[in-house]
């Protein structure tokens, strides 16, 4: 067995004792490390966790053995994922979870849980450890970050540190106190205001991963698409006839003819999917959108007497209401690669990291699975949105009767 196999195990195993107990009662404490407890650190914590209670608010408290850890980011993921789990279990508006590592409180994570995620509350940042790991007791450290949960729940002022006096602490601690001159100043301050800037990021990293990538799971139903753009006016507007060009040359009527086939597309996605406008398949509301702004280009370029022409409206490949600076872009997916029309906006995301948010439509109509729209197998995955197919020519090829006998272009 490898070394990460027996990680996940022991964790596994661990969670299903939090879990069993926290199923009955909100603190646990794990049975490993019970005897190394004192009495009066034991009815410290217990006296927190009653506290807590007393406020009305929902909390788990696990004092937990030390893991042989491989990494802070996992073992951050690990207690705020089991925060959420906890949170989506407990049916409240907010619950408040807190893990501590065992008889020195060395590492804690603190997490307020509302339905957006866990947040880690300003004031309960992990506390820094020594060397040797051990140098605020549980008994003071419990009491304290629950305190800062309730405070941060109820929006109240969180508590001052608490009074603990690290000369004397022994010499188990100097490697601490040398370390960060803790012996001239004010301790107290210093020990719970510090924080290990690379720890503390990692789980703050996690969490605003969580909230940031919480469109993954959800059906795109934002920006609203209908008012703000007019879009049941527009698509009234765009079955009038369409103007014959003040300018007859060859390059104008073929912008008229292409016209005429952007009309023929609109009418024949609303007609095949009259519901576009309210759709839980916000991919409808797209294309209606795309397909009206390309009618509203084509007749502005019909009516110019001049010769100059604007370039045709381009759409974010990822999300095609985003316009911003349309550019080509090489998109890695899975092994291949794609150029498509990114904005950029999506650019710098990419840039810098991040996936940006894509349109996120059902798998299969009536599911409730979302998947982003390009990996099904419609038109407008197939055209993109323009990145790789005009988006009228697509309609017209899988949804139009006269052409679909003629069979596809491509
Ligand atoms: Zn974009």
């Amino acid at each position: 067995m490898t070394e990460t196999t027996s990680y996940a195990r022991a964790q596994e195993q661990l969670r299903d004792r939090i879990r069993g107990t926290w199923a009955r009662q909100p603190l646990f404490i794990d049975e490993i490390i019970r005897p190394g407890l004192t009495e009066n650190q034991v009815k410290a914590i217990r006296h927190a966790s009653q506290q807590t209670e007393d406020t009305g608010l929902t909390h788990f408290l696990a004092i937990i053995p030390k893991l042989q850890i491989m990494g802070h980011g996992d073992w951050a993921k690990f207690t705020s994922d089991f925060a959420f789990d906890m949170h989506e279990k407990s049916g409240e508006k907010q619950t408040l979870v807190l893990f501590t590592e065992g008889d020195t409180a060395a590492r804690s994570y603190a997490y307020l849980v509302t339905d957006n995620g866990p947040v880690v509350p300003t004031g309960a940042p992990e506390l820094m450890r020594s060397k040797s790991d051990d140098f605020i007791p549980v008994e003071l450290s419990v009491p304290y970050y629950l305190q800062v949960l309730v405070a941060t729940a109820n929006g109240t002022e969180p508590p001052p540190a608490p009074d603990f006096d690290t000369r004397d602490v022994g010499t188990r601690s100097e490697d601490y106190i040398e370390r960060f001159g803790l012996d001239s100043s004010d301790p107290d301050a210093l020990v719970f205001g510090a924080t290990t800037v690379a720890a503390l990021g990692a789980s703050l990293w996690l969490l605003g991963r969580r909230n940031r990538y919480s469109w993954r799971t959800e059906l795109t139903t934002k920006p609203e698409l209908v008012k703000s753009h007019n879009l049941k006016k527009a698509v009234t507007e765009a079955a009038a006839p369409i103007p014959e060009p003040v300018r007859p040359d060859d390059e104008t009527w073929a912008l008229y003819d292409r016209g005429r086939r952007i009309q023929e597309a609109l009418t024949a996605l609303t007609a095949a999917h009259p519901d576009w406008a309210e759709s839980a398949d916000f991919a409808h509301r797209n294309g209606v959108f795309v397909l009206v702004t390309l009618d509203r280009w084509v007749r502005r370029q019909l009516r110019r007497r001049s010769g100059t022409v604007d370039e045709e409206p381009r759409f974010c490949f990822l999300f095609p209401h985003h316009r911003r600076d349309i550019e080509d872009h090489v998109l890695k997916q899975s092994g291949r690669s794609l150029t498509v029309a990114l904005c950029a906006d999506c650019r710098e995301e990419l840039e810098t990291g991040h996936d940006p948010q894509r349109l996120m439509v059902p798998k299969r109509p009536g599911s409730r699975r979302a998947i982003p729209y390009f990996q099904r197998s419609d038109v407008y995955a197939l055209s993109g949105f323009g990145s790789f197919q005009a988006l009228d020519e697509a309609v017209l090829d899988e949804m139009s009767p006269q052409r679909s006998a003629v069979g596809r272009s491509r």
